[in-house]
């Protein structure tokens, strides 16, 4: 592997999230690998997953789905948002679930399963308060009216109902009972109506963790997997952080006191001092916005960027430490080291772990050990 900067991915710190997910929550658990798991790899992050007793795996496009399938991975998946022009055929042939919100991608999944040669299986999405994907309670009864009778029809399978939180992380939140009450409402509708749902399902980690009538028949934790605290307000309940991104010093040198330091001269040394060139930059997911505020572990301590962040590299200040090219950076990891973690970073530039984690540049990288 030539590439300075990489991620390592410890398998091991999935499998137990995964586990303790699964413990806390009581239920099986869908494992969310959508955008390449969270920046993570999907392939060997669903294998980890499903081998810690996952029994479903959760993506947002039928691509992502069929990558999985393509690598051989043939556990129970659902694609769960279907953009105009997705290739259902293929997603049907494939047996991916799709997330269905609309009439137009029932008839749209119908239409798909008359070409595949066998039924679409579908989990009616309901909007229950997050004004994302689905039908609110007033679209409610004619998508299910729709999906009844493409059932009838043959053509398509009611698999799921589902339906996401939009704020399971503040549990106080109003929004939060709101939502709770109205899913309850929609699957009692769906059920009356005659639908026979195998799973309902509304918990994404922070709802899995903290709040108990969220859980349904399964959960769908995200973030948690990779051992992020999905609500850092709350206490984490023990989770591994997966991922620890390193660089490597490939310039080491004295500077004057006075030196100016990257792009627009942000940070401009002191005193005579060291400094360290390390290659990673925006491209690789350190965000720009942490130009002269994120840390990173180098020379045995945390380190202030000093001055810009740039498109493949940043600059360190490492005063009169000895720093050798070829040392190795720690940019964020689970903190065992004394490195910051994704959600320190998050905190620091205003974001949250999520961004941190899934936007690691493509040309990084990823590394898998455990
Ligand atoms: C991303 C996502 C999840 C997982 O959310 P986390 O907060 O990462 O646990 C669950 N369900 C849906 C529909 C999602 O889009």
């Amino acid at each position: 592997m030539t590439h300075p900067t990489r991620a390592l991915v410890d398998l091991s710190a999935i499998r137990d999230n995964v586990r303790l997910l699964a413990e806390a929550a009581g239920r099986p658990v869908m494992a969310m690998v959508k955008a390449d798991a969270y920046g993570h790899g999907a392939v060997p992050v669903a294998r980890a997953a499903l081998d810690a007793g996952a029994t479903w795996l959760g993506v947002a496009f039928a691509d992502e789905a069929l990558a999985l399938r393509a690598a051989g991975i043939t556990a129970p998946l659902l694609a769960g948002v279907c953009p105009p022009g997705a290739d259902l055929v293929a997603a049907i042939k494939a047996e991916v679930d799709l997330g269905v919100g609309s009439i137009r991608l029932v008839r749209e999944a119908a239409d798909a399963a008359v070409a595949a040669g066998r039924p679409a299986r579908v989990h009616l999405k309901a909007d229950t308060g997050m004004s994302r994907g689905g039908q609110t309670v007033q679209g409610w009864p004619a998508l299910v009216e729709a999906a009844l009778k493409a059932e009838a029809e043959g053509s398509v399978r009611i698999i799921g109902i589902w339906s996401h939180m939009a704020c399971s992380d503040e549990p106080e939140h109003p929004s939060v009972a709101g939502q709770t009450a109205a899913f309850a409402e929609m699957v009692r509708y769906a059920e009356n109506a005659g639908v026979r749902p195998e799973l309902r399902h509304l918990a994404n980690s922070s709802a899995a963790l903290h709040l108990p009538d969220t859980r349904w028949d399964l959960v769908r934790p995200g973030i948690a997997i990779y051992g992020l605290n999905p609500a850092p307000a709350l206490p984490d309940p023990g989770l591994r952080p997966a991922m620890t991104v390193t660089s490597t010093v490939t310039v080491a040198k004295r500077v004057p006191k006075g030196s100016g330091v990257s792009y627009g001269h942000q940070y401009t040394t002191e005193r005579e001092t060291t400094v360290a060139l390390v290659p990673a930059g925006y491209a690789d997911g350190v965000p720009r916005a942490g130009s002269g505020i994120l840390e990173v572990l180098a020379a045995g301590a945390r380190r202030r960027i000093a001055g810009r962040v740039c498109m493949d590299q940043f600059v360190l200040d490492v005063g009169d430490d000895a720093v050798a090219e070829g040392d190795e950076v720690v940019l964020f990891g689970p903190g065992d080291r004394g490195e910051a973690t994704a959600t320190d970073w998050a905190e620091a530039v205003g974001t949250v772990s999520y961004e941190i984690v899934t936007r690691l540049g493509g040309r990084v990288p990823r590394v898998h050990t455990g």
